[in-house]
């Protein structure tokens, strides 16, 4: 080693490592809409991206635009972007200095503003390689080789599709020489024909670093007075496993993952989570797999490890998962090892629906789970969808009357979203679902659907029946109301009054400033 430099500087002189600034979007608000409690937004991947990368010796900058100021808010046509504007971020070093920019398709609602950032950084920094990463854990996210048009003509100069952990050394080998006789099958680039299939990676037994959640403003993640789960005072999310077996035909994963499930060792998972409670204090742990519970012999044992280990932790399903693959017997051990909150998926009460959708669920276990969930202090949200091509008026009724059921059953929320064409779904790919043309933003629920004052009403039906059941059930409705004014929920939709207060202020504070700017 050089006299005088360090490890990592020695490297860096050989072109070994690399300054590497990876960037997360603002998240889009659809205006009039602010329940999108169901938005994931912590940029999971970028944190355990930053920990391989600075494993591997590179100097890792991050720029996490909604995460440096949740409470900034700007308009923008039909929807509001909330964090700091990327242009707060173009005089700082970790764009200045950066040899390599890697920008984070988090949501397909924040594809304008990932296109906006790629423009304002090819303008400045014109040499230096620009990558967008894919998200292929969250289904608010996109396939973003359906849209890759849209990135090559913004300046992006390779797209890296799935994840990269598992042939990073051949994608960087490529980034740093353009050599496009050794293009990575998992990597798109404006020089592959217009037909090009990308090939994503996929490793059936992935281990990964504990995420460099410090390089995040994990205060102004917790300050803010919702989360996609029930908002803890700390908490983190974390991913168990990634992928889905099932082929749902509105999903954007059967593409993002292949129908491929790959479950963390479950020691792996307990350690994770032990590492983080120490090092944060944080006991919360909001669970943002795609299908945790695939191999439910797996979650049995983390929850023993758990309990072995006296972990003191709290786990919550927040993106729901197969209810199926949850042994109604085991819900005790799930509720003594701290699981306190599931999300479940029926998407509709009519089996032909579910049918058509390509899904499959057993609705009789569903109303078992969430019985066995209630008797043992387990919180259970489910989630229907309205509006998927195939659902007729009866099929909507066959959600109503499934609704009724689970609400005896003991379930404790709802939440319902009119279904959208996500870039990567079948059907996007089959234009099955039309928009207006004058729609700016494709969200959950985008009020740009056409036919949406119908799926409105059917959505408001929903919502309105799960009201009313609970209120016949006695007082539990109200005790989370209660609940939801003091900001102690236990579920979802508890976080809803406090979220929409805070959005509505942003919206206020932004409308003032802007009226004292005109002054
Ligand atoms: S179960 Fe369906 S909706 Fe859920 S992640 Fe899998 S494919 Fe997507």
């Amino acid at each position: 080693m050089e006299r005088g430099k360090t490890k990592d500087e020695t490297l860096s002189c050989f072109g070994l490592t690399m300054k590497i600034t990876l960037i997360s979007p603002r998240i889009a608000v659809q205006k009039g809409d602010f329940f999108g409690s169901g938005v994931p937004y912590w940029p999971i991947e970028l944190a355990i991206l930053s920990a391989f990368l600075r494993d591997r010796g590179d100097e890792i900058s991050v720029i996490d635009l909604f995460g440096s100021s949740p409470t900034t808010l700007e308009e923008v046509d039909d929807h509001y972007l909330q964090g700091k504007p990327f242009e707060s971020f173009t005089g700082t070093p970790s764009v200045a200095k950066a040899e390599m920019f890697i920008l984070f398709a988090l949501s397909y609602m924040a594809h304008r503003e990932i296109l906006s950032i790629a423009r304002t950084l090819k303008g400045l920094r014109p040499d230096i390689t620009l990558c967008v990463l894919e998200n292929s854990y969250a289904v608010t996210a996109y396939s973003i080789p359906q849209v890759a048009e849209d990135f090559f003509q913004s300046g992006v100069y390779a797209l890296l599709c799935g994840e990269v952990y598992w042939n990073w050394d051949e994608i960087l080998e490529f980034l740093k020489n353009k050599n496009i006789a050794k293009i990575p099958e998992n990597v798109l680039t404006p020089v592959l024909p217009k037909d090009y299939k990308i090939k994503r990676k996929i490793n059936k037994n992935p281990t990964y670093p504990i995420p460099e959640w410090d390089l995040f403003n994990l205060k102004n993640y917790w300050s803010i007075p919702y989360s996609h789960g029930p908002k803890t005072k700390q908490y983190f999310p974390i991913l168990t496993s990634r992928g889905c077996p099932y082929s749902c035909d509105f999903c954007v994963v059967p593409e993002t993952n292949l129908r491929q499930w790959r479950g963390r060792a479950p020691e792996e998972v307990v350690k994770e989570m032990i590492i983080l409670r120490d090092r944060f204090g944080v006991r919360h742990f909001q669970i943002e797999d795609l299908n945790p519970t695939v191999n439910g012999a797996r979650w049995e044992e983390i929850c023993r490890l758990l309990i072995e280990q006296k972990a003191g932790i709290f786990f919550y399903f927040v993106s729901g998962t197969k209810a199926e693959t949850i042994q109604i017997d085991q819900i005790p051990l799930y509720a003594e090892a701290g699981c306190r909150y599931i999300s479940i998926s029926p998407e509709s009460g009519s089996p032909n629906v579910v049918k058509a959708m390509g899904k499959s669920f057993d609705h009789t276990h569903g109303l078992r789970l969430i019985e066995a969930c209630h008797k043992y202090g387990i919180y259970t949200q489910a989630c229907f969808l309205v509006g998927h091509p195939s659902e007729s008026p009866e099929d909507h009724r066959l959600s109503c009357e499934y609704l009724r059921a689970m609400v005896c059953s003991g379930l404790d929320e709802v939440a319902v979203f009119v279904i959208a064409p996500f870039a990567g779904s079948l059907l996007y790919k089959h234009n099955s679902i039309k928009m207006t043309p004058s729609t700016m933003l494709t969200s959950f629920s985008p009020k740009g659907r056409e036919g949406w004052n119908e799926l409105s009403r059917r959505r408001k039906e929903l919502v309105r029946i799960f009201f009313t059941e609970r209120l016949k059930r006695g007082a539990g409705i109200w005790i989370q109301g209660i609940r939801a004014l003091l900001g102690i929920p236990r579920t979802k939709m508890e976080n809803l009054p406090r979220r929409i207060m805070f959005i509505y202020s942003l919206v206020l504070k932004y409308y003032i400033q802007r009226l004292l700017t005109l002054k």
